[in-house]
């Protein structure tokens, strides 16, 4: 017997950084703490061929039992992952994720699908319960990212759809690398974080959203970036840096709203439409 359940979640933050939370390990046992607890878990993101063996206990207070997670399939480039678990009374836990671009930031798509013998329903419930759960928890991380900017939108007067649509909030700057330009573009990441006060994402080793090469971001106020801008062009040394404006519309932002600082490359733009 197995069930499916299907969820899905918007969150008013870039589908980048939504996809960086669901797929750290680190911030799985932060948002399921208390209804889940986990012992053994790794640190960090989840990769292609991963297994994960650990010992899970509900509430944090039934006794651990032993678990497992493979990962399929994990895809930054498509941001989408797909996992099967098993263990704790359940035969297979099949997890399929993908983040999508919205008008308003990006979405969270899930399904589940269980297959527990006799107890699946009672597992389907306790899924829905768990990954609704989430929700709250994973908002406040990703809160907690964007709140280390000090800009304030909430003070703004309300605008038009039209005038929002042209309206910059700040800017990312993407350093792109390969094997050997990776310590620089390290570097450079945490020079400019440490001078401008900018937020530093990680070094994503592999193309993620619509970034077609390794990459780290930098995310900037307007006012960080008239700063940033004229540092970056006299210190980049030969990294190629995707500079792009951040509006509602995340489509032009990764074209009209765009530019390069040195050589150019083709964004995977068709996550956008
Ligand atoms: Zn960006």
């Amino acid at each position: 017997m197995t069930i499916t359940v299907k969820l899905s979640h918007d969150y008013p933050f870039s589908p980048e950084n939504v996809w960086t939370v669901a797929t750290d390990l680190g911030h799985l046992k932060t948002i399921t703490h208390g209804l889940l607890n986990f012992r053994n878990l790794p640190r960090g993101q989840i990769y292609k061929g991963q297994h994960i063996k650990v010992q899970i206990s509900l509430f944090g207070k039934l006794p651990y039992q032993p678990y497992e997670m493979t990962v399929l399939t994990c895809d930054p480039a498509t941001m989408s992952f797909h996992s099967q678990e098993t263990g704790a009374g359940v035969k297979s836990w099949d997890h399929a994720l993908s983040v999508i671009p919205t008008k308003t930031g990006s979405r969270i798509e899930e399904e589940i699908t269980i297959d527990a013998g006799l107890a699946t329903w009672v597992f389907a419930i306790w899924a829905r319960v768990l990954y609704r759960r989430r929700h709250a928890p994973r908002l406040k991380i990703l809160e907690g990212l964007a709140n280390s900017l000090p800009h304030d939108r909430s003070s703004e007067a309300p605008e038009t759809e039209g005038e929002q649509a042209h309206k910059i909030n700040g800017f990312h700057a993407h350093v792109y690398f390969d094997n050997t330009s990776m310590d620089a573009a390290a570097k450079l990441c945490e020079q400019a974080a440490q001078r401008f006060g900018v937020d530093l994402g990680r070094m994503h080793t592999r193309p993620i959203g619509p970034h077609p090469m390794p990459s780290c971001q930098l995310d900037c106020t307007n006012e960080q970036f008239s700063a940033l801008l004229p540092w970056l062009i006299g210190n980049r040394g030969d990294l190629s840096i995707l500079c792009h404006g951040k509006s509602s519309n995340h489509l032009a932002d990764h074209t009209r709203n765009a530019f390069w600082l040195g050589e150019p490359h083709s964004l995977g733009l068709s996550l956008f439409n």
